[in-house]
């Protein structure tokens, strides 16, 4: 039977990039059924916050909100995005990357340049990832920036294994719970993004990941109480943290949530599939 949809169906965001074009579309299909590190997501149902881009009021209302429940987010970083603002917010600068992390908030990685997947090829994209990782180790050597998240959600199988070779996981945008086999370089994440989801849609999630103990991992972007298209007020983020208890679902960071279903990755794919 179809599981009934978790996000609510509405059109782009007036500002959006421009949709890829029908060959990138059809290789981000194929990168998206095509596994790279299977593993088994399946145990104590667990629930990850990320924030992209890192807003400073992720970093602020955001941080303080999972910090008032016990719970650490995960903020993708980019580089090249650091203390910039545009259109809709402001991004934190170095030392906000260094004291997340010392507040036990997990630092992840955008690409440094930020640009969407079909915009990039062969050696340009591992040096932009290479570069990101360089200059969020010096701000802070001992960040382990285990996991990665696609700008924009976009992926294709040339970065799912350029990416297999420096991170853990790797995070799109399709909306659905990680349950059963699951592909650590194409995690899906939900939006908790007041434009797509309400907290009917929460619930919905967190049912299905509670009765087959899978692992939903929530994306966002700026935390207001009149957030931009892409981010989420105080209001909904406080239904996620308070319903997450209700369903009995473990809160994580995303590298400590793939740590304790690591072990189940299976070994027989990662042979069969070779190295990029
Ligand atoms: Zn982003």
């Amino acid at each position: 039977m179809r599981q009934p949809s978790l996000i609510k169906h509405v059109p782009p965001a007036e500002d959006a990039l421009a949709p890829p074009g029908l060959a990138a579309r059809l290789h981000h299909r194929i990168a998206r059924h095509v596994p790279v590190s299977p593993f088994q997501a399946v145990g104590v149902p667990t629930v990850s916050f990320s924030f992209d881009d890192a807003p400073v009021s992720a970093a602020t209302t955001g941080a303080a909100l999972m910090e008032e429940h016990d719970a650490r987010a995960t903020f993708y970083v980019a580089g090249g995005l650091l203390g910039v603002q545009d259109l809709h917010w402001r991004v934190i600068g170095g030392e906000d990357v260094v004291d997340l992390h010392a507040r036990g908030h997990e630092i992840g990685c955008h690409s440094h340049s930020h640009v969407r997947a079909d915009s990039m090829t062969g050696d340009r994209i591992e040096a932009d990832i290479l570069r990101n990782r360089d200059v969020l180790k010096t701000l802070e050597p001992s960040l382990p920036l285990e996991n990665f998240a696609y700008p924009f959600g976009h992926a294709n199988l040339t970065w799912k294994l350029r990416l297999r070779r420096h991170f853990r996981s790797s995070r799109g945008i399709w909306p659905d719970v990680n349950q059963g086999r699951t592909d650590a370089q194409y995690l899906n994440a939900v939006p908790l993004i007041d434009r797509e989801l309400d907290e009917g849609g929460i619930d919905r999630a967190f049912d299905r990941a509670a009765r087959g103990g899978g692992w939903v991992i929530f994306y966002s972007h700026d935390v207001a109480a009149r957030p931009s298209d892409y981010g989420c007020s105080p209001g909904l983020l406080r239904h996620a943290l308070r319903a997450a208890g209700r369903f009995g679902l473990r809160v994580e960071t995303v590298s400590n949530a793939l740590a304790r279903m690591s072990g189940r990755i299976s070994c027989l794919w990662l042979m069969l599939i070779p190295l990029a």
